[in-house]
Order: C-alpha cells, then sequence, then structure tokens
C-alpha cells in the first residue's frame, strides 16, 4: 500500500484561531484512493523549516501533499522550500504571468507586481491550473516519488485535487481501495460493545475496526481494503450486517447518521409528530431536533419549561406531584409527556426533567440524575439515569438519552403492532 505525508503550511495554522481542515479533506480522499497517511506536519511560514520538512516526507513516503503559502506576499514560503527540498530552479512562465494579468484585469484591477512571484514553478513539474484563485498547484516526480503543491483555501484546493491530483493517485495506488463506514450504538459503554462485537470483527481480516467513545454514544469505525470499490462495500454491508445482529436494537445507526436523523427518519416514516417539554436540557433536544432538514414535518412543538409554575402553567403538572415528589420525579416527568402531548396535538410527548449540577443534588438524587417521561396513546411511563459528568455532558447525555427513548419506544411500538397488541 503506498503511504502519504501531507504538510499544511501557514503560521497561522500553528494560532488557536485556526485549524488545519486540508488535510483531514485530504486523508479522506487519500483512503479512498487506497493510500495510507503516514504522518501530518504543520509548519509556519519558514521557508528553512519547511523545505526540511518536505525533503525529509519525500525520503520517507511515497507521495508527499503540501498545502497553502503559495499566496502572493513575502510569508507564502512554499514555492521556494519545495524547489530547495526536490533541489530545482523555480522558474518563470510568462503565459503564468499573462493569465495573471488577464485575471486582475477582469476584476477591473491592475496586477501588483508582487503577484509576478505566483508565475514561478519548479522545474520540470506539471502545473495545476487553478480556475477559482490566483495561484497554481504544481505536481513533480523524482525518484519515484510524487509531490503535490496545492494552494491553502480549501475552495481552490479541493476542485484542484479533484481535476488533476486524484486520478494520478489512483493510477500509482494500483487496485487497491479502502472503504470506510462509522455505526453507532447507544445506551451501552465501549467495552460492552467491545465483548459483543470483537468475535464478529476479528473474523474479517481485511477490515480494521476501532471502538470509540463520543461524549455519549459508542461508535464502531470499520475500514476495508480490497481490490475494488464494490468489493470493499460488499464487505463492509456483510460485516455491518453481522454486526447489527449481535448488537440488536442499540444499534442506531449504520452510516454515521446522528440520532437525531435517525429518530426524525422513524417519524418521517411512520407519519408520526413529536412534542418535547424539556427542563434540565433548556431546549437542547430541540434544538438538536430541529438542526435536521425538513424536521417540521415530524417535531411541532418545544416548551423549556425550567420553573414549577411553568411546569404547571404550561403542561399541566399538578402542584401536589410537584409537592410530593418534587420537579426531578418520575411522575413530574411523566405528568410533562402527557401534558406537552396532550396541548401539542402530537403521537408523541417526551419530557426531561433532572439535575445537571454542580449544585442541587442529595443523597436521594444526586447530581445526574435525570428522568425521561414519555407518553403516546396508550401509556405514559419513563426512566431514571444517573449521568457522569459535568453540567455540559449531563445535559449532552439527557438529549441523547431522550432521543434514544423515543426511538427505542418506536421500535417497540412498531413490534408491538404487528403483534396485534
Ligand atoms: P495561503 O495559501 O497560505 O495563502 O492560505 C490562504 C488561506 O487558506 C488561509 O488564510 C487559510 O484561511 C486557508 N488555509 C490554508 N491552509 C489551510 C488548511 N490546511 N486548512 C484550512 N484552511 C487553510
Ligand atoms: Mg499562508
Amino acid at each position: 500500500m503506498l503511504s502519504a505525508e501531507i504538510v499544511a503550511v501557514g503560521s497561522e495554522l500553528l494560532t488557536p484561531e485556526k485549524t488545519d481542515t486540508n488535510s483531514l479533506w485530504l486523508t479522506e480522499r487519500l483512503n479512498e484512493a487506497g493510500v495510507e497517511l503516514k504522518l501530518k506536519t504543520i509548519v509556519g511560514d519558514d521557508e528553512d523549516r519547511l523545505s526540511e520538512v518536505i525533503g525529509d516526507a519525500l525520503k520517507r513516503s511515497d507521495i508527499v501533499i503540501a498545502t497553502g503559502g503559495l499566496g502572493p506576499t513575502e510569508d507564502d514560503i512554499t514555492r521556494p522550500a519545495a524547489a530547495r527540498a526536490v533541489k530545482r530552479d523555480l522558474v518563470f512562465h510568462p503565459e503564468l504571468e499573462a493569465d495573471l494579468r488577464e485575471r486582475f484585469r477582469r476584476w477591473g484591477r491592475e496586477m501588483p507586481e508582487i503577484n509576478k512571484r505566483q508565475a514561478y514553478v519548479i522545474k520540470g513539474a506539471e502545473i495545476l491550473p487553478n480556475p477559482n484563485g490566483s495561484a497554481v498547484g504544481m505536481m513533480f516526480e523524482r525518484n519515484g516519488k510524487l509531490l503535490v503543491v496545492l494552494p491553502g483555501p480549501p475552495r481552490e484546493m479541493k476542485p484542484m485535487f479533484e481535476a488533476h491530483v486524484n486520478k494520478r493517485i489512483r493510477e500509482r495506488s494500483g487496485d487497491v481501495v479502502v472503504s470506510r463506514r462509522v455505526l453507532k450504538v447507544s445506551g451501552m459503554g465501549e467495552s460492552a460493545v467491545d465483548e459483543v462485537i470483537a468475535p464478529v470483527y476479528k473474523a474479517f481480516s481485511g477490515v480494521q475496526t476501532s471502538i470509540l467513545f463520543n461524549k455519549s454514544e459508542v461508535e464502531v469505525h470499520l475500514s476495508a481494503k480490497a481490490g475494488s470499490n464494490d468489493r470493499a462495500e460488499a464487505i463492509l454491508n456483510d460485516l455491518s450486517m453481522r454486526l447489527k445482529e449481535v448488537l440488536g436494537v442499540s444499534l442506531y445507526s449504520l452510516n454515521g447518521e446522528s440520532l437525531e436523523e435517525v429518530v426524525g427518519s422513524m417519524l418521517k416514516e411512520r407519519g408520526e409528530t413529536l412534542a418535547l417539554a424539556e427542563s434540565c436540557t433548556g431546549g437542547l433536544v430541540s434544538m438538536r431536533l430541529t438542526d435536521v432538514p425538513g424536521s417540521s414535518s415530524y417535531f411541532l412543538e418545544g416548551a423549556v419549561t425550567y420553573s414549577n409554575e411553568a411546569k404547571i402553567r404550561v403542561l399541566g403538572v399538578s402542584a401536589e406531584t410537584l409537592a410530593k415528589f418534587g420537579a426531578v420525579s418520575a411522575e413530574t416527568a411523566e405528568e410533562m409527556a402527557a401534558g406537552i402531548r396532550r396541548s401539542a396535538g402530537t403521537d408523541h410527548g417526551v419530557s426531561i426533567t433532572g439535575i445537571a449540577g454542580p449544585d442541587g443534588g442529595s443523597d436521594e438524587k444526586p447530581v445526574g440524575t435525570v428522568f425521561i417521561g414519555y407518553a403516546d396513546g396508550h401509556k405514559v411511563r419513563s426512566v431514571r439515569f444517573t449521568f457522569p459528568g459535568d453540567r455540559y455532558l449531563i445535559r449532552w447525555r439527557s438529549s441523547q438519552a431522550a432521543l434514544d427513548y423515543l426511538r427505542r419506544r418506536m421500535i417497540r411500538s412498531k413490534a408491538g403492532a404487528s403483534e396485534g397488541r
């Protein structure tokens, strides 16, 4: 398998303000082409260091892709640094200068003389045209190694890669394709997931499996290597289906969808509607649901009923329930869910009430205690959780639990309906 390195150039990428996103996008393209990324480096606008990094990268890796630093100003040093790294001169291309002058004329401006720098290209390199900006890219082969130099702005870099580099890399990598897939699991811990799925994925030798815990869910990342895209996809399909069998309803996505997308698709497919009554999540669940385009067809209403008074007035929770059991209780959660469902006239009503902390906990109900209520046309019910973490995590995990509870209720009611409930 061919190896690659990415060199992201720009002093701004070494500050807390700006992130190197180019390499993420490039990594995906390389993987799709069956090339393994071995290393990435971020270098400031420093010609010596950059030339050293590119030179070293070309010793180690088959393909080196540099992005950024192709602008016309003094701090744009990728051109001379790359030339020095491959021990070639930069040559002036009058036709590139003419192009640049023409480009500026179209903008109604005179080309500043410093832009002439952008007409210099490594001797012997292929010039990669840039329809979206003034900096052309370069592709240079030496001793079987490929050096690609692309502009920094993503909207210039991506089309240039697609148009000129992708094909060349695919030709080199031959018939190796890597396909990836992300499965998502909720309601199970990382180690529990691994225990269940390890016997299955270990039988697939061409697939790399990694398990990651992500705030409130477990992600299973699969990456299959094969001779063709169809073959890699077929392997992933097969493995995903087997993982689905062992994970059961805890597996909620086979293709990286978020829980709000999955819940939204289920509601849409069933032609059903939802209303929410949120307390400790302060509208987070409503926000997540409405992040999904088209959510207006199933999500009708979300009430943030933070105070007891709001729970009574908006949702019709009884003052007695609140006094007797407290705002954070199964009884209150159930009255909240039933109340919002009744007033919104929806198929499903979901509520969240809990103690996000850092204060407000007790021995009986410590910080992290959260009740999710659920009401449909048949029944009202609730479930209690005790989430670890700080206020941010407890609120996030509550939102996840609410969406997952709704998802599981829908799966159940479907099963129940088909059994003639
Ligand atoms: P440059 O090619 O160095 O003039 O970069 C122009 C602009 O492209 C920078 O100001 C950044 O906004 C953007 N840029 C450069 N490198 C990257 C990168 N690795 N990831 C994301 N954006 C980048
Ligand atoms: Mg720069």
